[in-house]
């Protein structure tokens, strides 16, 4: 039987984003930027706190972006904010369905820069898998988007806007004067695994993730959060105190040799290094391990050699093995490893004492699954010799 073909659709439906005005954006603010800008614009101190409850809940709780319906505040209120500040979210360009339902968002930033947000819906959760960096500055061999140059980070507003404009897309807002449904939600998961380093980012993934763990934001658990990183290093200490969200890493090799080829990052810090950082990981406990990411590269990474040295490296952490069969992608300089190979290490890992779920690959038909992001800005492609020389590939 052939696979349905996928649905895409432009995304007239979903209103364009404001024309960009001199107001200012209230999209990922911290609670105290917040409340610094609402009393420069005359919130006298000793209400400020209270104001920044009620507008808070009224973004992040219930998804107004119309100063006008916050009905709890006084009409001249009101028209001061409007006269100032905006809400104002990136914009969905276009909005692709999966057959197998996992929807894919070109998303549009200020300065006419691109990202890809992506929804995977599944039987007990919904995850959104968003960006933190329009491209990357790290190589690694065998992701799309590390053929993208860096070109900015998202801020805070542009991180949350992606959660912000899944919830818009899937209809997630309360009813007004409904509390939020919180046992079935759509969205009960965010995964930093889109495009870009978020450890290279690590200010604005904060504050943006603080707003979707607050309590009166968007109320996700910090449980519910993974964020990946290639292994960066001197911020992974970091993450747990400031983010608390679980840690994923991109390990993918079982030797510096290897490792250095396919995720660059390991040449200034190698895998030694890296794995004691993740040793004095404070939040790592059985109930909060870390999940070890390892994409099957035929023939590069993939024996049974290989396995019985992972397990052996991560003994005494408390961790997942995730095995991610590599998703390919135009003029890659790698293949999927078969799959008895992959059953073959996904079992030595097993028999060590480690579930192994391989994870199955989400809208491959749409190029939505894991590393094959990248916008279609192609004057900032870093050069095939780049990424050769980089990740050592060079012949
Ligand atoms: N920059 C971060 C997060 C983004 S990548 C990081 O590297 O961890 C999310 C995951 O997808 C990482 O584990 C990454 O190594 C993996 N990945 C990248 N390209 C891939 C590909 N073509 N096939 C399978 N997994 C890939
Ligand atoms: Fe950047 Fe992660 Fe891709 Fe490496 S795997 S190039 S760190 S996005």
């Amino acid at each position: 039987m052939t696979a349905p073909a996928p649905i895409t659709q432009d995304v007239h439906t979903i209103p364009r984003m404001l024309p960009r005005t001199d107001r200012v954006n209230l999209l990922g603010l911290t609670r105290d930027n917040l409340r610094d800008v609402l009393i420069a614009a005359g919130t006298p101190e000793k209400q400020a706190r209270m104001r920044v409850g009620q507008i808070w809940q009224w973004i992040y709780q219930k998804g107004v972006r119309d100063f006008d319906a916050m009905t709890n505040l006084a009409k001249p209120y009101r028209e001061m904010l409007a006269a100032q500040f905006e809400i104002a979210l990136p914009e969905v360009v276009t909005r692709e369905v999966s057959a197998d339902g996992t929807r894919k968002y070109l998303v549009r930033i200020a300065g006419g820069h691109e990202v890809e947000t992506v929804y995977i819906p599944e039987t007990d959760r919904g995850t959104l898998c968003i960006s933190s960096q329009v491209g990357c500055t790290l190589t690694c061999s065998f992701c799309h988007t590390g053929t993208q140059k860096l070109v900015r980070n998202l801020t805070a507003g542009e991180i949350i806007g992606q959660v912000m404009l899944a919830r818009d897309d899937l209809g997630e807002w309360p009813e007004p004067g409904r509390a939020p449904k919180n046992e079935s939600r759509l969205l009960s998961n965010i995964v930093l695994m889109g495009m870009g380093e978020p450890l290279y980012n690590f200010e604005a993934v904060r504050d943006a993730m603080k707003i979707a763990m607050d309590p009166e934001g968007i109320q996700l658990s910090r449980r519910r959060i993974t964020l990946s990183t290639s292994g960066v290093v001197p911020e992974i200490a970091r993450t747990a105190q400031e983010i608390g969200c679980l840690l994923a890493v991109s390990f993918h090799g079982t030797t510096d040799e290897i490792r250095d080829k396919l995720v660059p990052i390991n040449k200034k810090w190698n895998i030694a290094t890296l794995l004691d950082a993740l040793r004095a990981y404070p939040k790592a406990s059985n109930s909060e391990r870390i999940t070890f990411e390892y994409v099957m590269l035929k023939g590069v990474n993939d024996s049974d050699e290989d396995a019985r040295r992972l397990v052996n490296l991560i003994k005494g952490i408390p961790a997942k093995i995730n095995l991610i069969p590599f998703n390919e992608w135009p003029n890659a300089p790698y293949e999927r490893s078969d799959w008895n190979r992959i059953e073959a290490f996904a079992d030595i890992v097993y028999k060590a004492g480690y579930a192994s779920p391989v994870r199955t690959p989400r809208g491959e038909d749409i190029m939505a699954a894991c590393g094959q992001l990248k916008s279609a800005t192609e004057r900032t492609r870093k050069s095939r010799a780049q990424i050769a020389t980089e990740a050592g590939l060079a012949e």
